[in-house]
């Protein structure tokens, strides 16, 4: 790995932020829900469905629809953001559906729709990934037929060295060299990449160990999704 940069918070190039915590069944009116912490962030996602798809024109006969909508609370960073959708809002709904539709089984609901609510309660960078881990656990937590969970992290690189699971200051602050670069990884278990997302310069021998770095932790944060629903099926069902 390549070494250089120093980070602000003393981990490894390698390490994910702490603490990592999944929990389902947070929203007991939702038919599936999950909140997943990772550091300073936390998401938290809400499934309502398969319900019939309005308006009818919308239905698809084929499939069925996912329909994600990824919010940042107001509150969720010290500046209050502005409530409503925006472009980065709205870019943000759509890569997480993209993320999750190659897992889930569209065919078993023809003509209606999954509706996956994602609120962001409070934000460190990461948010969209963190959004998807929480996103992945309440589908299944709903019921949803799946052939598998994703998991979702960030590679970096901050001027010439990839350090794993970026906070604030080292996505967007650090201006150094070649500054950096943020590069959200969506796997299966089994390394089956369903979203990857780069902008910025990276070459082709660094982009495999980012995908390498991606794999070993999105197995990671697998194995903390699975204890969470398990230890809700352990508690009898959903919470
Ligand atoms: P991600 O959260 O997936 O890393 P971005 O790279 O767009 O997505 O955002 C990085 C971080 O910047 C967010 O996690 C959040 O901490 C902060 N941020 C994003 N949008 C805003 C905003 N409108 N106001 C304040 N902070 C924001």
């Amino acid at each position: 790995m390549t070494k250089g940069y120093v980070r602000t918070d003393k981990r490894k190039n390698d390490e994910l932020r702490s603490p990592i915590l999944a929990k389902v069944g947070v929203v007991p009116n939702a038919d599936g829900s999950a909140q997943f912490q990772i550091g300073k962030t936390i998401a938290i996602a809400a499934v309502y469905g398969p319900k019939k798809m309005h308006p009818q024109h919308s239905q698809n006969p084929e499939k069925g629809t996912l329909r994600c909508t990824y919010n940042m609370n107001s509150f969720s960073v010290e500046d209050r953001i502005r409530p409503g959708p925006s472009r980065r809002s709205t870019e943000i709904s759509k890569i997480t559906e993209w993320a999750l539709e190659p897992v889930v089984m569209l065919n078993k609901w023809k003509n209606q729709v999954v509706d996956v609510h994602i609120n962001i309660i409070q934000a460190d960078a990461g948010t969209r990934c963190a959004g998807i881990n929480a996103a992945a656990m309440a589908l299944a937590h709903a019921g949803i037929p799946m052939k598998d969970i994703v998991s979702s992290i960030s590679v970096g690189k901050i001027d010439k060295t990839l350090v794993l699971d970026l906070d604030k200051y080292e996505d967007s602050i650090f201006e150094d060299g070649e500054g950096s670069t943020d590069i959200p990884v969506t796997m299966t278990p089994s390394g089956e990449i369903t979203h990857l997302q780069l902008d910025g310069r990276i070459n082709k021998e660094q982009l495999k160990e980012v995908l390498e770095m991606a794999q070993k932790s999105c197995k990671e944060i697998y194995e903390i999704q699975k204890k969470a629903l398990k230890d809700a099926i352990d508690l009898g069902g959903k919470n």
